[in-house]
């Protein structure tokens, strides 16, 4: 069976309102265990657009689904050409006063947990440990035959390798790594196989139309029945991989607070949602809490390994 995935989602009935009172938000973090869910929206300001919003890649730009990438290899070419495009610039993204702000909150022992949605590394390259990685990591590669993982930049030194030469010019770039890229960009770009086995490589992301490791649900479950409260950062919730634990929170009675700039699907749940920019209302927050982010390292050791 062919499953389309949910990518968009429009509001229906009442819309409540945002605020821009960051009262809550202090308090809760404040009061501690707070476990924090983060989307792309956090990102954003590191230069990695959102799928969604305005000028949003949804709205020119259908995401590889896992259905598209396992049919064949003209599928995989493409994909890996855009994504291969892709992570240099990703390999350039630099955490923003968001991450280093999450980071700094977890270094006071505010957090219980760091769930992110995105798979750019950016809250671990701004000193975040422990973090859930709730779609996987463009970090990672996954064979599909043997199962085996490797670095991901490894296959970029291979892809480099085998494709010298290739460099076109990208008409946009995606949050999930991927490039825009025409089929006459593409047509001559070789794939590598698995160094093992010669099997298909995959990036280690959740796909649109693929599940979320159920090991790595249950955890998440787990991290949202200990937390305080939770604090949803950047995220339209569209899709149910992150939206269940917002439920899950809001019928164990737990606050869920929301920092995101349009309504999400989750407001319904929430105990309050903040329309302001998600930099500079973290910065403040933390002010309020008399804590000062560590300021950027220049550059961050895990992007300065990238090719
Ligand atoms: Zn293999």
């Amino acid at each position: 069976m062919r499953i389309r995935p949910t990518l968009s989602w429009t509001p229906t009935g009442e819309i409540a309102p945002g605020t821009t009172d960051l009262g809550p938000v202090a308090e809760a973090l404040g009061a501690g265990g707070v476990l924090v869910l983060s989307g792309a929206g956090i990102s954003t300001e590191s230069g990695i657009p959102d799928y969604r919003g305005e000028g949003g890649s949804l709205s020119r730009h259908t995401p590889m689904t896992y259905q598209d990438f396992t049919a064949g290899p003209q599928a995989r070419r493409r994909y890996w050409a855009r994504s291969h495009l892709g992570w240099r610039t990703f390999g350039r993204a630099r955490p923003n006063t968001g991450h280093l702000a999450v980071a700094a909150f977890a270094r006071q022992g505010l957090l219980s947990g760091v769930i992110t949605q995105n798979v750019d590394g950016l809250h671990q390259a701004a000193g975040s440990e422990g973090v859930v990685e709730l779609h996987g990591s463009l970090d990672r590669v996954v064979c599909l035959s043997c199962g085996a993982f490797s670095p991901r930049r490894e296959l970029a030194g291979r892809l480099e390798e085998a494709n010298a030469g290739f460099a076109p010019v990208a008409a946009a770039l995606n949050p999930d790594g991927d490039a825009d890229l025409t089929d006459e960009q593409v047509k001559d770009f070789q794939v590598v196989p698995c160094a093992l086995c010669g099997g298909i490589l995959k990036p280690d992301v959740v796909f649109f139309g693929e599940t979320v490791p159920p090991r790595r649900v249950e955890h998440c479950r787990a991290l949202v029945g200990e937390a305080s409260s939770l604090l949803v950062l950047g995220s339209s919730l569209t899709v149910m991989s992150g939206l269940r634990f917002v439920r899950q929170a809001a019928q164990e009675g737990r606050p869920v607070l929301i920092i995101n700039r349009d309504p999400t699907r989750g407001d319904r749940h929430a105990t309050t949602r903040i329309a302001l920019p998600l930099g500079a209302a973290l910065t403040t927050v933390a002010e309020r809490l008399g804590i000062t982010p560590a300021p950027m390292s220049e550059p961050p050791l895990e992007n300065a390994e990238r090719p």
